[in-house]
């Protein structure tokens, strides 16, 4: 199975739109020793022909243009993207769903929550539904193995579970709608088993690592982990108010870096970064510590095979 890590940042990417820290000032100035990125997009694919993605990122029109293997081959109109799997109902997660929207046939795996919320509060989604054989919802429960189907039902042989990760509504959703949801299937992570047998976790947005996921990530070959903040209180100290790392669904990495010390099996990748993360510059100490931790710091681009 090909994987392509496409887009790499947290929403906002970096630099961000309305962002002077330290790090999207030194960028924009050219004085920044590290990479721009756009918002957290992956896509993989068994056969190189068929890809889905995990995720939708407000990013994906230049993602897939700067993608060749996600470039239309043959016929007027079509596309290599067979589907999207759904892990939050985040704008930042599913925006790009709406870039997709010119009747390509498609499928949308997402729990009954993430695909209620999607369809029931927002209205443009309505797009996606225009004539009969254009988007297809598919329910997942997280928990169960479910396998990723194309638009024509063929079977790419590559399985998927969701683990809920804990309950995250995004602020537009009302308090009414809530209480009319499973907060268990609004903040996931998935599990991706390939036809080799690999497996590869992708995990942007863990609020608290416990031992039974410690344990679940031990089996895996790949880890792409929540790399959002390096501190609890990063928002806080740039912007003098706001929310901290785990007041918003992340562990920061100066304590995972710590709680996944013992996982010896997968290679370990942080992505899904946010601008302020002071990580991301490559002279900093905190980069240091990271590599020295044998971790990698995804980079838009990135590919591998497992
Ligand atoms: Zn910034």
């Amino acid at each position: 199975m090909q994987v392509k890590i496409v887009g790499s940042a947290a929403g906002g990417a970096f630099p961000q739109w309305n962002c002077a820290c330290p790090n999207c000032s030194a960028l924009r100035a050219g004085s920044f020793r590290g990479k721009a990125r756009s918002q957290a997009q992956i896509a993989i694919s068994a056969d190189a022909n068929s890809w889905f993605l995990l995720g939708a990122s407000p990013d994906l029109r230049a993602q897939i243009e700067s993608t060749p293997e996600l470039h239309p081959s043959a016929g007027l109109r079509q596309s290599p993207v067979s589907g999207a799997v759904l892990l939050n109902a985040d704008i930042d997660h599913v925006l790009g769903l709406l870039l997709l929207r010119e009747l390509q046939p498609l499928r949308v795996f997402a729990t009954e929550s993430i695909r209620r919320i999607l369809t029931e509060d927002n209205s443009m989604f309505a797009m996606l539904q225009r004539v009969p054989d254009q988007v297809r919802w598919t329910d997942f429960a997280p928990g169960t193995w479910f396998s990723l189907t194309d638009p024509s039902d063929h079977d790419s042989q590559v399985r998927c579970r969701a683990l809920s990760v804990g309950e995250h509504f995004p602020a537009y959703v009302s308090p009414a709608k809530r209480l009319q949801l499973s907060g268990g299937e609004t903040s996931l992570g998935l599990f991706v088993e390939c036809p080799s047998g690999k497996h590869l976790a992708y995990m942007p947005a863990v609020p608290h690592i416990t031992d039974a996921l410690r344990e679940e990530l031990e089996r895996v070959d790949v880890l792409l982990f929540d790399g959002t903040f390096w501190s609890d209180d990063e928002l806080i100290r740039i912007q003098g108010s706001g929310q901290t790392a785990s007041q918003m669904g992340h562990v920061p990495v100066s304590c995972s870096l710590e709680q996944l010390a013992q996982l010896h099996r997968p290679r370990k990748i942080y992505m899904h970064i946010n601008n302020t993360n002071p990580m991301l510059h490559e002279v900093s100490p905190e980069y240091r510590q990271v590599r020295d931790a044998g971790w990698e710091i995804a980079e838009d681009g990135w590919q591998f095979e497992l």
